[in-house]
């Protein structure tokens, strides 16, 4: 397909998260190739062409949006089935993971693709939990979307079913991934080192992998908390906190991404600091899951040491939804409240992690993450002819307060429209909800797994 030259005309207010973070009231966009060629006043744009024009004028068009940590096979086929008073399903979870056949984490894969680009999303970082990615490739492709994939490895004992390897394997896995992936659909896969976490992988594995990443120019992600206990258990096994052991074997740096990363000190904070290592947040699945942001949320501490952030939505079994708004949204309300501080956490910058900052701290903020010359033209077009969106005279705050991702029009990922006027046109989603409807009953029934449906009774 040739590429197109697409106009973005008229638009109400383009946010562009630019260095100047300029919202352009009346502006238009010029993409070209793939990129964005122009921006600016709708007046000074008057005479450029396009092959499509997008006529915007009640549109407020924002970058692209990015998912930091966002396990996309499992849990959709079985989303919602554990009832509040279960405790930590994560047990589960990993067995019901691993049951799952090809045919089904491509279906699940594509209802979570469905979800996401409709939202919003066009770049997200699924940690090593889709097993079988070339199964998945098509729906990738199909859906336009970028992808961050890794093979997930550990080389030590966990308390729930993960892929376990010798140290040597594990990192010729790691390898063998990299080079298969890296760089494919023009550039939308980016393929990562992926161990699971600092308590399931040895020191020696942790260190050739972070070695690998560099040695190949990309990234490395892992689980990774703290808090008092953990704290406790890590001096006592390693003789430093969890952060600062991850220091002490040379494993952070600024091409390092620690997911969630809830109860680290203030030292832990210099480590990263320090490093450039950067973070994976997700508010709704760390407020879902009662994991005490009030005491162990330290995202106001983070940014004021400019660590960079990207927010993140875990699993539709954690979050249970994959709106990267409703994430916003979660970071912008949740430390106002904890911290009793209105000030904590500006609507601008929980909008930055979605956006820009998510992009730095996931390697990919020269690409996309901001609306200017020469960035890939990946946007999102939010409609204002609707409720929530009334009335209208700060965008970014209606954006992270009033709006969520049902507002979502148009989404454009690499210049390509792939959600357009609310449609996205890679599979048939009455089919495919009907699916994957049917894979979950069968999985939990394969799995002998049994919830009460409703702690109400069904009738
Ligand atoms: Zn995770």
């Amino acid at each position: 397909m040739p590429p197109q030259s697409l106009k973005i005309d008229n638009a109400r207010y383009i946010i562009t998260v630019d260095p100047e973070r300029r919202i352009i009231q009346d502006g238009s966009i010029l993409i070209e190739n793939g990129s964005v060629s122009r921006v600016g006043k709708a007046a000074a744009l008057a005479n450029a062409r396009a092959d499509r024009v997008i006529e915007a004028r009640n549109f407020v068009v924002t970058p692209g949006f990015l998912n930091g940590h966002m396990h996309i096979s499992y849990a959709h086929a079985v989303r919602g089935i554990f009832p509040d008073n279960l405790g930590s399903p994560l047990s589960h979870v990993f067995k019901l993971q691993m049951a799952m056949t090809e045919e089904e984490e491509h279906a699940t894969t594509l209802l979570g693709l469905v979800e996401l680009v409709k939202n919003g999303t066009v770049c997200f970082v699924d940690p090593g939990s889709t097993k079988f990615p070339d199964a998945c490739l098509q729906a990738y492709q199909d859906a336009g979307i970028r992808v961050i994939l890794g093979d997930c490895v550990t080389d030590q004992d966990a308390p729930f079913p993960l892929p376990r390897y010798d140290t040597a394997e594990a990192v010729t896995r790691t390898m063998s991934f990299l080079t298969k992936w890296q760089g494919r659909l023009d550039g939308r896969i980016y393929a990562w080192a992926m161990p699971f976490s600092p308590e399931t992988c040895s020191a020696d594995l942790l260190k050739q992998l972070k070695r690998v990443a560099d040695e190949r120019h990309t990234c490395l992600t892992l689980h990774h908390n703290s808090g008092p206990q953990a704290r406790k258990d890590s001096q006592a096994r390693n003789g430093h906190t969890p952060t600062e052991y991850l220091e002490s074997i040379g494993v952070l740096g600024p091409n390092v991404v620690l997911a969630h990363s809830l109860g680290i000190d203030d030292a832990e904070i210099e480590c990263l600091a320090r490093t450039g290592a950067t973070v994976a947040m997700c508010p709704v699945t760390a407020a879902k899951g009662g994991r005490g942001v009030a005491e162990f949320g330290r995202m106001p501490e983070l940014l004021a040491k400019r660590v960079k952030i990207a927010l993140g939505c875990d699993s539709p079994n954690n979050s249970n939804h994959l709106d990267i708004v409703r994430a916003m949204n979660m970071a912008a309300i949740q430390y106002k409240d904890s911290r009793q501080d209105m000030r904590q956490i500006p609507a601008e910058s929980a909008l930055e992690m979605a956006t820009l900052i998510g992009a730095q701290a996931l390697g990919v903020g020269n690409e996309i993450g901001s609306i200017e010359t020469g960035k890939r033209a990946d946007l999102v077009l939010f409609d204002t002819q609707r409720p929530e969106w009334q009335t209208l005279f700060n965008p970014v705050n209606n954006l992270v307060y009033n709006a969520d991702g049902r507002s979502v029009h148009t989404v454009i990922i690499d210049g390509r429209v792939v959600v357009d006027a609310y449609r996205q046109s890679f599979v048939d989603e009455p089919k495919l909800y009907a699916k994957v409807q049917e894979m979950g009953e069968k999985l939990m029934a394969r799995t002998g797994t049994t919830f009460p449906r409703s702690r109400w009774q069904i009738v």
